[in-house]
């Protein structure tokens, strides 16, 4: 990884000023456009890192250690445009490919779960299936609404997406009608701030707002408790975690980091930028050798017994 890691950081600096660009010309713009940090170290957020594969059972391991459980953060998932943008292709996907990583993690021997069942698991040590992943999405573009969403459901996997409140029924947006539809369906609806900012640079006056007010906006119309906060950019610091617990709110997902999780970390979850092509996926995502075997244990008994 670390050979690649100039030309990565290369190609970031590339991203954030095709972002500078879009962001002046395009500001009306109404087609997907993702929400990325404007300098170069925050926008290293955003670039993928290298996890470990999580050959222990999780149910085997402890709750109070450490866990390998990758939060995939999607933003961009719809038909490719001649006209994108690389930073828009950074974080695209065609709803084909969000697919096809969809049915890899089912026949890989992956397990998605909610951000609930990861606080279960430290807070009441309630196990956790083997393999666990979480999907997530962020800033409530509307494309997650009409491409995504219905691809979860015919996958019948739960995710959680995280929205900033002031961008609800806005063009290119999620609705309210969008959002209980998606709840209704076994979504879970997290708060990404009110207006996402980078929240280590507001006032102190406005924190409290943009994180409590959020949580309390979409209770309201919802009619459900919001438990899950994600720091715009990932960007985070202690009195801004101390404001996100006294909001209520039971976990929060952090920095771009790795898959590794811990009880002392339920605040700062580490986040994974989602691959954006099946190929990087399943680098990512590898078989192990159980399921391997599970697999050819699979076709040499369908092979025995169709001979027979
Ligand atoms: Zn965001």
């Amino acid at each position: 990884m670390s050979r690649y890691r100039p030309f990565i950081q290369a190609a970031l600096c590339c991203v954030v000023l095709a972002v500078s660009i879009i962001t002046l010309a395009n500001q009306q713009q109404s087609r997907t456009q993702p929400l990325v940090p404007s300098s170069s170290e925050d926008q290293s957020r955003y670039a993928e890192v290298a996890t470990t594969s999580g050959e222990m059972p999780a149910a085997m391991a402890s709750s109070t250690m450490s866990i390998n459980v990758p939060i995939l953060v999607y933003h961009i998932v719809r038909p490719a445009y001649p006209d994108d943008s690389r930073a828009v292709r950074a974080l695209a996907l065609t709803p084909e490919t969000f697919d096809a990583q969809m049915m890899y993690l089912a026949r890989a021997g992956y397990h998605v779960i909610s951000f609930a069942a990861l606080e279960d698991y430290f807070k009441r040590h309630i196990a956790l299936p083997e393999k666990p992943v979480i999907l997530s999405f962020d800033d409530g573009w509307k494309d997650q609404f009409t491409y995504a969403f219905p691809l979860l459901v015919k996958n019948k996997y739960p995710a959680t997406f995280f929205i900033f409140t002031n961008s609800i029924g806005r063009h290119g947006f999620i609705s309210w009608e969008d959002l209980q539809i998606m709840q209704s369906a076994g979504m879970t609806i997290g708060s990404h701030s009110l207006s996402h900012p980078y929240l280590t640079r507001v006032a102190t006056s406005t924190l409290w707002g943009e994180i409590n007010d959020s949580k309390r906006i979409l209770e309201q119309h919802l009619g459900v408790s919001v438990n899950e906060f994600a720091y715009p950019f990932g960007n985070y610091n202690p009195a801004i975690i101390a404001i996100v617990k006294k909001a209520g709110y039971r976990s929060a997902r952090g920095d771009y980091e790795s898959g590794e999780q811990s009880p002392d970390r339920l605040y700062q979850l580490s986040a994974l930028n989602a691959p954006t092509t099946t190929a990087l996926f399943e680098k990512k995502f590898p078989i192990t050798g159980y399921v391997m075997r599970q697999a050819v244990g699979t076709i040499l008994q369908t092979t025995t017994t169709s001979s027979e």
